[in-house]
């Protein structure tokens, strides 16, 4: 239910922003509405702007209206901050994501929308990157890394986005706009607003007159703290302006909206090496800690027996794991340079420091990629084992604790006590050991109010442990939100929190501002408004909703996220086992497009997820439980006469090929538009980019015997789609790719195999992807036999032209057959047998879903980087949203997916190369340039190699 108050903003709000970005129905309103944290609220209206102007004149209109308004990024927030049940903000999918990075790049610029990894990479080319550097970094956005002052493993406290900022755009809640890296609008802004920078210089002047106050507010901040407002900006800054932009930083949207923020960049060293210490207990590890403080060490990762258990019995794990004792800890040291001799100096001084300390192992330090990352998932698995393993219907719940670091130890050792005794056997505890910093995680079921009276009590007591016995941090880097907002005034005492009171009333003298996050007036609010987490099906119920997986899924911006669909599944199972009759609600009904139709199906999502969750495959299961009799039916006659299947489909694009060549493409264009409006979206709208008919090669095609040479011989098997598509109607380029693969395999002087009854052959796919899965299964069973015989029994490498269709290959066949796919195939076999004679100046490379799957990409740069002097990658390493044939039924998921890919092109870049058909036709149409498989860009710049002269 809309509230008349949020009724009136939203009319308002009609005058100056599109429909389509005001959001009031439940499916969009609940999916939207949720974060990383374990509580719900769902948004009366959800409003995506992008305009600071939009968000001004909307902070106007709610100050008008009453309407409380909360800001979102990328909503991973987990402490509940992120949520509210009135209006959430968020910021529209292209805007909000301008940057400018200094020419020495010691300053970053950047809007909210960034992603905070992003950013990391415009600073890469100048061995720079942004202090701030969460876990979450790869999901989580510049807006909310400021409003929460995220931090991790390495910013400490000396680097985070308190620490690091140059200067802010901001917004007010009266909808003031205030630049303070511009000295006009600090002028203009002072003049408009004596009596806010009043209030702040006269907070300033207590603090500073009250020395045990400004000393403890100093001292709270010598270890990591985000409980709270950074009352650390009355300390250290004494103009107003500057007081004014530190707090908002980890002021969590609840002073105001941060439009803009500039950083000052941090160095990234290019060197680093990795050790993995084992301690007899958490003493003996902590005692190493306070010893490293003082040394070269970047990073310094404490976990707990319990932590290193969780992770012991996994794949890749070190042996000595199982075998350590009940007692024992272990650190991970990290440690980074910018020259090789001084990250060696660096692991010596380590090495003689930790001497005096008894270690269950040497201090073995490793700059192998190889062996780094694999210690390194040793830590990064822990929290998703957890996830993982938990039973169903339980929340895992991170909590962000610290303690001073002298005390680190007998902290860590009371804070195992304190599981004990509230039964909490399974909790795990790892951190950031240099800052006192320690993450546990325990999985409780809030769907049991016993569970949540034991979590009450537990929270009481951690919180009176931390601050009343070591004056430590209740979120030493995740924020307050409503999690911690009972406890505030516990850890800052009364004084500071009637400061807080003050900023709050000066900055949002109506509360309007993400209410109840911060200062939250009920002592149970941490336990109120939990998630339920009703069981939906093996393949979802694992998920932790962190929102990892969001920035790579294509839908995203048209319909729903993977985090999104899994919250509709478990709101539609909590609805139904309640007894309520869902079938009519639009909950429900609206789910069917925005969350079935629009999932390409690609699986990206799983390459993301902590807990490896395919949400594809979930959508696949729901397709397939609603594909009636006669799809079935359909699917196997198409199965069964794939032959003619294909060869109507060369028959239908030669059709059109003729007709764009009568009517001209312009027209044909718009006809087909009309037709496919008129059709409701059943019949596909043609466009100059889409492909040719390709040729019959016939069942048979010749078989070149080359040489005899066994090693230079492979079997080719063309994907139904190479089969019936050829190059775009408008491309210069008329050969099809069977034929390019020939001409390039016969320079490489192989000698080709190809499989028989070729025309009749499939891999199943597009079956799969539309939720037959018998027909998909017939049909890969069938192709498997054909290629184990053609391959003779998996001793001939066997190529494969479309990755999607290797993929699946790869996946489903039970015999050994070596199916290759094009880029690794070129690499690996054939680029060594031949000559280069030309490059092409710049080539867009779009790796496709399957092959980053299959761990291609750096093949695919491989060989496109041997063609090109320039290869571009978009910023966006998602799918490209064609998804087989979605891209002819639903072509908005494409348009949406690629928006912004035409605008990040290179100047001169005039054609990109991919290794699916498909994919290529939406890659060209939205960008206008030819995207071609990568066998032509190869074809074009390798010639046979020229016999060596020896005479
Ligand atoms: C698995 C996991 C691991 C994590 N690890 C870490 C970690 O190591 N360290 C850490 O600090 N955090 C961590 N987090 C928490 C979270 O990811 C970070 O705090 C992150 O910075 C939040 O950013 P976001 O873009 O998701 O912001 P959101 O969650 O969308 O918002 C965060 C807060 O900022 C406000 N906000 C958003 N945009 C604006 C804006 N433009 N102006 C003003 N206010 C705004 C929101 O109202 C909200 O209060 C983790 C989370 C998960 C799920
Ligand atoms: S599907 Fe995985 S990545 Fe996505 S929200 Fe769930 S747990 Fe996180
Ligand atoms: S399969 Fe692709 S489209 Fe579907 S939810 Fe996962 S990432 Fe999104």
């Amino acid at each position: 239910m809309i509230s008349q108050e949020v009724q009136a903003l939203k009319n308002a709000l009609a005058g100056f922003i599109a429909a389509q970005r005001l959001i009031d129905d439940p499916l969009r309103t609940l999916a939207y509405g949720t974060d990383a944290s374990f509580y719900r609220l769902v948004p009366q209206l959800v409003v995506k702007v992008v305009t600071e102007e939009e968000v001004s004149r909307l902070l106007e209109l709610a100050h008008r209206f009453s309407t409380p308004v909360t800001f979102r990024a990328a909503g991973t927030s987990l402490s509940g901050q992120a949520i509210t049940d009135s209006v959430l903000v968020m910021l529209e999918g292209d805007a909000w994501r301008d940057y400018s990075v200094s020419e020495d790049g010691s300053h970053i610029r950047l809007q909210p929308g960034i992603i905070g990894s992003q950013a990391n990479l415009y600073l890469a080319p100048l061995g720079r990157k942004i202090g701030p550097d969460p876990a979450s970094i790869a999901s989580c956005k510049i807006g909310g890394i400021a409003a929460n002052n995220a931090s991790g493993m390495c910013c400490g406290v000396a680097q985070n986005s308190y620490q690091t900022l140059a200067s802010m755009r901001l917004i007010l809640a009266d909808g003031s706009v205030l630049d303070t890296g511009d000295p006009a609008s600090r002028e203009a802004f002072a003049a408009s607003h004596r009596e806010l920078l009043q209030g702040i210089d006269d907070l300033v002047a207590e603090v500073r007159a009250n020395a045990t106050l400004a000393g403890r507010i100093a001292h709270k901040f010598r270890i990591k703290n985000t409980t709270g407002y950074s009352l650390n900006a009355l300390v250290d800054y004494s103009d107003p302006i500057d007081v004014l932009q530190h707090l908002m930083i980890g002021s969590e949207g609840t002073l105001g909206f941060i439009a803009e923020i500039t950083y000052r960049t941090v160095v990234e060293h290019p060197h680093k090496a990795s050790a993995l210490v084992f301690f007899e207990d958490v003493a003996s590890a902590c005692e190493a800690v306070a010893l490293l403080k003082t040394e070269p060490v970047d990073a310094v990762e404490i976990m707990d027996r319990a932590a290193l258990a969780s992770v012991q019995d996994q794949p890749g794990m070190p042996s000595e794991l199982a075998s350590l004792p009940p007692t024992a800890a272990a650190l991970l040291i990290e440690t980074r340079a910018g020259t090789v001799a001084d990250l060696d100096g660096n692991i010596a001084r380590i090495q003689s420091s930790l001497r005096p300390v008894n270690t269950l192992c040497d201090v073995a330090f490793t700059d192998v990629p190889a062996e780094f990352d694999r210690l390194w998932k040793i830590r990064k698995g822990m929290f998703p084992s957890v996830g993982a393993m938990r039973e169903v219907g339980t929340t895992v719940v991170i909590e962000d604790i610290a303690f001073p670091v002298p005390r680190l130890a007998e902290g860590t050792v009371e804070l195992q006590q304190l599981f004990a005794r509230h039964g909490y056997d399974n909790a795990i505890i790892f951190g950031h050991a240099l800052e006192g910093n320690l993450h546990f995680v325990i999985t409780p079921d809030f769907g049991d109010p016993g569970e949540i009276e034991r979590y009450h009590g537990f929270m009481d007591e951690l919180c009176h442990l931390v601050v009343e016995k070591y004056d430590g941090s209740l979120k030493a880097e995740h924020s307050t939100g409503r999690n911690i907002a009972p406890y505030v005034e516990l850890e800052w005492g009364a004084e500071a929190y009637a400061l807080m009171h003050r900023i709050k009333s000066l900055l949002d003298p109506q509360g309007l501002l993400n209410p109840g996050v911060i200062l939250n007036d009920d002592p149970e609010i941490h336990v109120k408004n939990f998630k339920s987490m009703t069981a939906v099906d093996p393949l979802v119920d694992r998920c932790i909703e962190c929102g990892f997986c969001e920035p790579i899924c294509p839908s995203r911006e048209l319909t729903l996220t993977p985090r999104q669909r899994i919250v509709a599944l478990r709101e539609h199972a909590r609805l139904q086992a309640a007894g309520e009759d869902i079938s009519h609600s639009s909950l429900f009904t609206d789910f069917a497009y925005a969350g079935e139709q629009t999932c390409a199906g690609d699986g990206l999502c799983a390459t993301r997820c902590p807990v490896g969750i395919d949400t594809g495959k979930m959508m696949k299961q729901l397709r397939a439980a609603g594909r009636g009799g006669v799809g079935r039916k359909v699917a196997h006659w198409v199965d069964g006469h794939m032959a003619g299947v294909t060869a109507a489909t060369r028959g239908g694009l030669r059709i059109a090929h003729a007709s764009s060549r009568v009517l001209g493409e312009v027209p044909l264009e718009r006809f087909t538009g009309a037709i496919r409006r008129i059709s409701g979206g059943r019949v596909p709208d043609w466009n100059r980019w889409m492909p040719r008919a390709g040729k019959n090669h016939g069942p048979h095609p010749v078989v070149k015997k080359v040489n005899g040479d066994i090693s230079k011989k492979c079997v080719y098997f063309s994907a139904c789609v190479s089969r019936s598509m050829g190059t775009a109607s408008c491309d210069s380029e008329s050969r099809d790719l069977i034929e390019v693969t020939h001409s390039l395999l016969q320079k490489a002087g192989y000698e080709v195999v190809v499989p028989p009854r070729m025309d009749a052959q499939c891999c199943g796919m597009p079956f799969s992807s539309k939720g037959f899965t018998e027909s998909a299964q017939t049909a890969v069973r069938r192709l498997e036999d054909v290629l184990w015989q053609a391959s003779e029994e998996g001793r001939l490498p066997v190529l494969c032209d479309t990755s999607p269709c290797t993929a699946r290959m790869q996946e489903q066949f039970e015999k050994e057959i070596k199916i290759y796919e094009p880029v690794r195939f070129i690499r690996q076999f054939l680029l060594p047998q031949l000559d280069p004679v030309v490059q092409v100046d710049s080539i867009a490379l779009h790796v496709t879903c399957s092959a980053r799957k299959m761990g291609l990409e750096e093949d695919f740069i491989a060989v496109a980087s041997a063609c090109a002097k320039s290869v571009f990658l978009p910023e966006e390493e998602g799918c490209c949203g064609f998804a087989g044939d979605k891209g002819f039924d639903v072509p908005e998921l494409n348009a949406s997916a690629l928006s912004r890919l035409k605008q990040q092109l290179p100047e001169g870049c005039d054609q990109g190369c991919s290794n699916s058909r498909t994919c290529e036709i939406g890659l060209s149409r939205h960008t206008g340039i030819p995207y071609r498989s990568i066998v032509y860009l190869v074809d074009h710049c390798f010639a046979a190699r020229k016999a060596v002269d020896r005479s």
